[in-house]
């Protein structure tokens, strides 16, 4: 008997499930979310010619400037269309998926009610995140006021009793977002996280600042306060390039590194991680795939996630991206090219995954 009374179980927006229910799983992406809310990502431009790009809707005459400023566009920051995310969720359906993990969390717009309605319409299993993203401008002086035993209740409550009225229950800690330096409000996140994984057996989801200390100092962090480091994930680790020794220190302290940015052909804002420290390099799909094989030649099969981590609008089919299925799609298929086993994607994709959302 685990800490949670549903131990041994998933839980979904829809309720407990089998963990062998889940199927392929992406364990990090947004259905719905605002990248605006914490006030960080998006600056205004100083020229004029790049204002009149950054305020224009998403299409197809500016999608050429918008792939590579896509932190510039403002209209690229909103998932909101909870219709157009069934639909595009449901490709992901229709080539053989079972679970998506939505990571949007306070501060970012998430919302039970229409995760369980994207659910039912899709036939998928969701799994909301809970927890507290970036802290900035926009949010530094409500969290300035709560502890981190504040922080943790409220982490607790989304977990066991459900978000505000809907009784709608968190099923996993994430994504905890963080900037680098960390800020004192993200560092009492974590704290709290900590807390909150004791009392509820969930795993948690970390978005690192973009500097190879980020993720070292957050795992310190993490496990002082008393976290179980084997349930806890690193998002976003070919993301600004971290360093091999970063990735295998994380690896090695028991964590799950999670490649989470399939699509991403090997382009990064330099603006967005130059702010905190770090070059903007970025592997392709291709460069995800072998490193993930020399992590698992080095024995890591069983702590590597893979997911999309989908979150503007030029990431969906929609508005000419490739969408919630191109992992199963595209990219396994060139797994088999470079060597990989069925056994070894089956680990990748549902194996780990499960085993993560699996409360204990
Ligand atoms: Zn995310």
């Amino acid at each position: 008997m685990g800490i949670s009374p549903n131990a041994g179980y998933v839980q979904t927006v829809q309720g407990i499930v089998s963990p062998e229910s889940l199927g392929i799983t992406l364990p990090h992406e947004h259905l719905l979310i605002d990248q605006t809310v914490g006030g960080v990502y998006f600056v205004e431009p100083e020229g004029a010619s790049d204002r009149i790009l950054a305020h224009q809707p998403v299409c197809l005459e500016n999608l050429w400037w918008v792939r590579r400023h896509m932190k510039d566009n403002y209209d690229n920051q909103f998932l909101l269309d909870e219709h157009l995310a069934a639909r595009e969720a449901s490709l992901f359906y229709l080539r053989g998926g079972g679970t998506i993990v939505d990571q949007t969390n306070i501060g970012i717009g998430r919302d039970p009610g229409a995760l369980l309605r994207i659910s039912r319409a899709t036939g998928l299993n969701i799994v909301m995140g809970c927890g507290f993203y970036v802290d900035g401008p926009s949010t530094q002086e409500e969290r300035d006021s709560m502890d981190v035993e504040d922080f943790a209740s409220r982490i607790v409550q989304d977990m066991t009793v459900g978000v505000d009225q809907t009784r709608i229950k968190s099923g996993i800690i994430g994504e905890l977002g963080c900037t680098w330096p960390l800020k004192p409000n993200e560092k009492k996140v974590l704290e709290a996280a900590a807390l909150a994984q004791q009392q509820s057996g969930a795993s948690i989801n970390v978005h690192p600042g973009r500097n190879d200390e980020a993720p070292l100092e957050i795992i310190d962090v993490l496990q002082r306060a008393g976290a179980d480091l084997s349930r806890v994930v690193m998002s976003h680790m070919d993301r600004c390039g971290y360093a091999l020794d970063t990735r295998l220190r994380l690896l090695d302290a028991g964590c799950f590194v999670e490649y989470d940015l399939f699509g991403f052909e090997g382009y990064y804002p330099a603006r967005v991680a130059l702010a905190e420290g770090h070059l903007p390099d970025t592997p392709n799909d291709v460069g995800r795939i072998k490193e993930m094989r020399d992590l698992i030649g080095r024995g890591y099969l069983t702590q590597i996630l893979m997911s999309h981590d989908i979150g503007m609008k030029m990431q969906l089919t929609a508005y000419g991206g490739w969408g919630y299925a191109h992992i199963v799609r595209d990219v396994v298929p060139l797994m088999y090219v470079y060597g990989y086993s069925q056994q070894e994607v089956d680990t990748l994709m549902i194996e780990n995954p499960k085993r993560l959302l699996t409360l204990v």
